[in-house]
């Protein structure tokens, strides 16, 4: 059945609202922004094509806040809510409370949600649908003692994990029977306080396994295809940093299992829209169903890049009732594609947030160089919501290809005011396990250290040199008027020859 998609709200801010906004305007569909206190005039209200405060600072008070999103979504008579994703992408409740109101979802259905977003639930169905599992329970445990026993009997090490989990919270790893009622402990009471759900689960943990997700889209016809996969073993503590598609160890055929592996359970389970499944690959590529995201995927661009398809357009269009128009014969990767994940952390500060006003902020271009951004120059970095400033994706005919393309376009990437994870990126790429492709989601921990930044990389010069030129600005210009947001103009100097002066300086 067709249903008319008009009017989208996007309860989500940065990147990835804009990211809708853009699919929304290209699909002539009215896009609707919300928006909280402090991001009162931040880029995704600015491009959206009408905007409703929610009121609050927190996420909790505003962007979580679920009543007020669907009071908004009523009153100003939208058709369907794009829930991007963290937030309210995941949550069950939610979209049942949109379902019932009449509204359309744009994702899975909340039965879905409940099959796949389950951690537990989710092993329990590959399980009986063979597809591989790593080891572990799928009920949660009833206590601490009971914990112990089916650990020693599984074998350290094992993981502990939030059946509610994701982005890398409530996972303890437990090295030894001694360990393990304190890591439960604290394992629970993390997962209670991040899900408000603390069922808490056993996986062995596998040892230097890599990361390898599927990406798929079902339609409301019953058909599902996947696009490959991607590749996220750079990770750090259990997050994703670095991503690339086709992963450097997944030839035709694993893909094509892994493929088989992902329709299979998301057919099985009924699923629609796009979503992801993640599997552990081990030392002998053998490989593990991990868990299903059931949202769109941060790193979904470089499918994007490698496909040629718009996974957003296809969420919509999906959402709406039309049939995917392909079947999966259709479907090929053709060059390679990476995206590196810019965070406003301190790289040399154990990642700690970095907050301020991006003094400067000047983004890449150039040939095959995507960049999905939120922010403006001008615009304050906050405590309140994720740090992530940016995604800067690019496609190479060859794997080497894009590495080099990544690191011109790191280069051209100019933040001043925040520290940011552009550094730490540019180690990634330039590390000779990355590039040879023999790495395991221990790289960061292994070979990682603030030491390895070079104490005169030009880049930590830059708020220094910029803070130059701008002392020279202000000398020659007129100050600009209160706003914020006013420009500045080109500066009198070359910043690279600025930042290259600096650097023989020092
Ligand atoms: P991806 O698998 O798409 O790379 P991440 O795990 O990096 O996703 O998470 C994307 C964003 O969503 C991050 O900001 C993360 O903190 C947030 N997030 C992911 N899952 C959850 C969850 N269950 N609850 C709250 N936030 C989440
Ligand atoms: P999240 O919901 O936070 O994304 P995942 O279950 O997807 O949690 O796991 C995130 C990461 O943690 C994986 O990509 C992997 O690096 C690590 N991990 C998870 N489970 C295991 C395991 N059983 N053995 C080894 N590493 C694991
Ligand atoms: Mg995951």
């Amino acid at each position: 059945m067709m249903k008319s998609i008009r009017r989208v709200l996007i309860a989500n801010r940065g990147e990835v609202a804009l990211r809708v906004i853009r699919a929304c305007r290209e699909m002539g569909i009215t896009s609707v922004a919300v928006f909280s206190d402090p991001d009162r005039s931040a880029l995704h209200v600015q491009m959206a094509d009408e905007a409703y405060a929610l009121g609050g600072v927190s996420a909790r008070e505003s962007y979580l806040n679920q009543e007020k999103i669907l009071e908004i979504a009523l009153r100003a008579r939208i058709d369907a809510i794009h829930p991007g994703y963290g937030f309210l992408s995941e949550n069950g409740q939610f979209v049942k409370k949109v379902e019932e109101a009449g509204l359309i979802f744009i994702g899975p259905s909340s039965e879905a949600i409940a099959r796949l977003g389950d951690k537990m639930a989710a092993r329990k169905i590959a399980d009986s649908l063979g597809i591989p599992t790593v080891a572990g329970t799928i009920e949660p445990l009833a206590s601490a003692n009971d914990g112990r026993m089916i650990a020693s009997s599984i074998g350290y090490p094992v993981l502990l994990k939030a059946a509610a989990g994701g982005g890398g919270k409530g996972m303890r790893v437990v090295q030894s029977d001694d360990e393990f009622l304190s890591a439960f402990t604290m394992a629970q009471s993390e997962a209670r306080n991040a899900f408000d759900d603390d069922r808490v689960y056993i996986e062995k943990y596998i040892s230097h396994p890599r990361h390898v997700e599927i990406q798929l889209l079902g339609d409301l016809c019953g058909n599902v295809v996947h696009f490959g996969e991607r590749e996220c073993s750079i990770q750090r503590r259990h997050q994703k940093v670095l991503e690339e598609s086709p992963s450097p160890i997944v030839n035709d055929t694993l893909r094509a299992q892994l493929g088989e592996a992902a329709v299979t359970l998301a057919r099985a389970a009924g699923y629609t829209s796009a979503g992801t499944v993640e599997f552990l690959l081990d030392a002998d590529r053998k490989f593990y169903f991990l868990e299903v995201n059931t949202r769109l995927q941060v790193e979904h661009p470089v499918t994007e890049f490698v496909t040629g398809i718009d996974l957003v357009k296809s969420q919509l269009e999906i959402a709406m009732g039309r049939p995917l128009p392909w079947k999966q014969e259709d479907i090929s990767l053709h060059g390679h594609a990476m995206e590196a994940r810019i965070y406003a952390e301190d790289p040399r500060n154990n990642f700690f947030p970095s907050t301020g006003t991006l003094r400067m902020y000047s983004l890449p271009q150039g040939p095959r160089v995507r960049v999905d951004n939120g922010l403006r120059q001008g615009d304050v970095v906050s405590i309140h919501y994720d740090p992530l400033l940016a995604k800067l994706i690019v496609l190479g005919r060859t794997r080497a290809e894009a590495i080099e393309t990544m690191k011109r376009a790191l280069a051209e990437f100019i933040v001043a005011g925040v520290r940011t994870t552009i550094p730490f990126c540019e180690f990634v790429l330039n590390h000779e396990r990355f590039r040879s492709g023999n790495f395991d989601t221990h790289f960061v921990s292994e070979y990682f250290s603030p030491r390895v930044l070079d104490e005169n990389d030009e880049r930590f010069l830059i708020p220094a040199a910029i803070g130059a030129v701008l002392m020279k600005l202000r000398r020659h210009t007129v100050t600009p008027a209160s706003s914020s947001l006013q420009a500045i103009s080109a500066p009198p100097i070359s910043l690279w020859k600025k930042r290259r002066e600096e650097t023989y300086r020092s």
